[in-house]
C-alpha cells in the first residue's frame, strides 16, 4: 500500500489592471499604492501592474513614482497599452503604436516583464486582425499577459465610490465579505470549466484592478484563498502552465483563456460568463446586503 500522493494545491496569481489609476473615493492614488503594497506584503504576495502609460504623468496622479514603489515593494510591471483602446474599433497600425508607445514609457523603469494585457481583453473581432497582433507580439518577444478568471471588480469598485459620493454608512465587514464571495465564486466558476475542459486546474491569472477595493481588502482575500485551499503563486509561475502556449484559435477571447478553449471544444458562450460578470446582479446584491443606498 503506497501513501496517498500528496493533494496538489490549487494555484492562483494576482495582476492589476490600468495602474496607476487616479484618485478615487476613499483613498488618493498616492494612499491607494502604499495601502496595496502594504497588504500584498502583509501576506507576502508578489503581484503583476499592469500599466496603462497614459496614467503615469496625468496631473496630481505621482504616477511615475507609485510605479517606482511597486518595484522597489518587489512587484513587476507590465504594459497595457498606452491609451487603453479597444482593439476591434482601432486600426491595426494606430493600436501597434499604442502597444509601443507604453513600451518606450516603461523602459525608465526596472523589473519589466514582457507581457501585453489587451484593453477590455479585447483581440479584435476578425482573425486576421488578431493574429496580426499575435504576430506584433511575437516580434517584440513579448506574451500576452492573458487571464483565466475574469471579474467584474471593477464595478464593485465603482458601486462603493457610488455609496461614499452619496454619503451612504457602510458595513464595511459587509462591504469586505461581499467583495471576497463575489471573487471566489469567479474562481471556482472558472475552475470548474477548468477541471471539465483540462482534467485539471491550471495554474491561474486573476483580473484585478488597482482600485480602492483591492487596496482595501486583498490581504483578507488572500487569507480567504489560503483557507479554501489555494496556494497563491507569481503571475511569473502562472505564466509556465501548458495552457501559455495553447493559443485559442476562436475569436472568443473576450472572457479570458480558460473560456476561450472551452469555446474552442464546442461550449457555448452563455456557458461561459459567470452570473457575476453582470451589472445588474451585482447592483441587487449590494443593494441587498445595504451597499447602497436605496433608489
Ligand atoms: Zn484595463
Amino acid at each position: 500500500m503506497g501513501e496517498a500522493p500528496p493533494l496538489q494545491k490549487r494555484q492562483i496569481a494576482f495582476t492589476f489592471d490600468d495602474t496607476p489609476r487616479g484618485n478615487g473615493a476613499h483613498f488618493t492614488g498616492a494612499e491607494r499604492t502604499e495601502a496595496l503594497i502594504a497588504a500584498l506584503e502583509s501576506v507576502d504576495v508578489k503581484a503583476w501592474f499592469f500599466v496603462t502609460t497614459n496614467n503615469i504623468d496625468r496631473e496630481h496622479n505621482n504616477g511615475a513614482a507609485r510605479l517606482a514603489r511597486y518595484v522597489e515593494a518587489g512587484h513587476d510591471l507590465a504594459n497595457h497599452s498606452h491609451s487603453h483602446k479597444w482593439y476591434r474599433k482601432t486600426n491595426i497600425d494606430e493600436y501597434i503604436a499604442d502597444m509601443d508607445t507604453a513600451s518606450k514609457a516603461l523602459k525608465r523603469f526596472s523589473s519589466i516583464v514582457p507581457y501585453y494585457r489587451f484593453p477590455y481583453l479585447d483581440q479584435g473581432r476578425s482573425i486576421e486582425k488578431r493574429d496580426v497582433m499575435r504576430q506584433a507580439l511575437r516580434d517584440r518577444g513579448m506574451s500576452n499577459g492573458y487571464v483565466t478568471v475574469d471579474t467584474y471588480d471593477w464595478y464593485m469598485a465603482a458601486m462603493y465610490k457610488e455609496s461614499l459620493r452619496k454619503n451612504h454608512k457602510i458595513d464595511m465587514d459587509m462591504l469586505r465579505d461581499t467583495y471576497i464571495g463575489s471573487l471566489m465564486q469567479s474562481i471556482e466558476f472558472y475552475d470548474e470549466i477548468s477541471q471539465k475542459i483540462l482534467g485539471r486546474s491550471p495554474k491561474h491569472v486573476i483580473l484585478l484592478h488597482e482600485n480602492d477595493l483591492n487596496a482595501l481588502f486583498i490581504d483578507d482575500f488572500a487569507i480567504a484563498l489560503r483557507k479554501e485551499g489555494w496556494e497563491i503563486i507569481s503571475p511569473n509561475e502562472a505564466y509556465t502552465d501548458p495552457i501559455a502556449h495553447h493559443i485559442p484559435n476562436t475569436l472568443y477571447l473576450g472572457q479570458g483563456r480558460i473560456s476561450a478553449i472551452a469555446h474552442e471544444k464546442g461550449w457555448k458562450p452563455s456557458d461561459l460568463v459567470h452570473e457575476r460578470e453582470d451589472e445588474n446582479f451585482l447592483r441587487a446584491e449590494f443593494l441587498k446586503n445595504g451597499l447602497l443606498p436605496e433608489e
